[in-house]
């Protein structure tokens, strides 16, 4: 994309002007180690593990839908601030690649989906055109991935900060116990629902992770792809109505940065329901889903309450 390239000269400039101008470490930072996170999902793992130690400033805005999300220019100074860059990884921040590389700051990235096993797409006939290339990049669809991100984040952070190091490990193991405990409601909440029941159709390949986890099938999705950014065919509408009759499917999930237009004609079409969840983001303080913890729990009450 011709503007995407112009845009990243424009961060690569402004990278270089930043350098040039002496290249302080984040005077705000106040002795702590500054760091970013590309989600707000990504920053509060962080937060969970830094705890005092650390900085972390989010990228993306509350409410932004990281697979559409287009890098502005004070990025590049939020890169060149940071002494790391913890990302989700597994191609979903397609911005941010050619960002760092403009920054000259890819040494700092931490993916923290690093080493978890990604599923490649299904639920659909053959190769279609606009699946993504890789595996599902939603890792955080199941707590115990993020268990994996909290180890991936300790050793960062002990890396870059030494002298916390303990800390960090301790933060880490105290937050995977709660990681557990989460798992363990989930079985809890999802065990009552029959099996025959556990179906539903997503606006985009969002629950891959979760349904493999808990024994849930997604059917199918509205784009055809493990992005929300795809656009599906009229053929393709008509196919996924098709399973969703064939399935007894009852329930659409619409992640709420997502536009439900399409979701809401197949609804319509089929008679299957709409529920709203929280996909990519978390919500400000006074929301529903300020934490992950809170952002899961929130999500799994909505389609267990809406399949029993
Ligand atoms: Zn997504």
């Amino acid at each position: 994309m011709k503007t995407s390239a112009i845009l990243l000269s424009l961060l690569a400039i402004t990278a270089l002007l930043l350098s040039a101008c002496g290249g302080t470490k984040s005077p705000a930072a106040g002795g702590k180690l500054p760091v970013l996170a590309t989600t707000s999902i990504v920053a509060d793992v962080v937060r969970q593990v830094g705890g005092d130690y650390v900085q972390v400033t989010t990228l993306l805005p509350l409410g932004t839908d990281p697979h559409t999300f287009q890098p502005r220019p004070q990025d590049a100074a939020a890169i060149a601030d940071a002494a790391l860059v913890f990302a989700n990884g597994a191609g979903l921040e397609e911005f941010l690649q050619p960002l760092l590389e403009s920054a000259g700051a890819t040494d700092k990235l931490v993916e923290v989906s690093q080493g978890i096993d990604l599923l490649p797409f299904e639920g659909e006939e053959g190769e279609g055109e606009h699946h993504h290339e890789g595996g599902d990049p939603h890792t955080w669809m199941d707590p115990n991935n993020v268990m994996v991100w909290t180890d991936n984040i300790a050793a960062a952070l002990s890396a870059a900060d030494p002298a916390h190091a303990d800390a960090y490990r301790a933060h880490a193991a105290a937050y995977r116990e709660q990681l557990r405990a989460l798992d363990e409601w989930i079985r809890a909440q999802v065990a009552p629902i029959p099996v025959e029941q556990r179906l539903f159709v997503s606006d985009h390949a969002t629950w891959g992770y979760f349904a493999e986890e808990y024994g849930f099938r997604q059917v199918g999705t509205i784009t055809g792809s493990f992005s929300s950014a795809a656009s599906p065919s009229a053929q393709e509408l008509a196919a996924l109505e098709e399973k969703i009759r064939a399935w007894g499917v009852k329930v659409i999930l619409v992640g709420v940065e997502v536009n439900p237009n399409l979701a809401q004609q197949v609804a319509q079409d089929t008679g299957a329901r709409i529920v709203r969840v929280y996909h990519g983001s978390l919500t400000p303080a006074d929301g529903p889903a300020a934490t992950y913890l809170d952002f899961m729990r929130y999500n799994v009450t909505a389609i267990v309450d809406a399949l029993k």
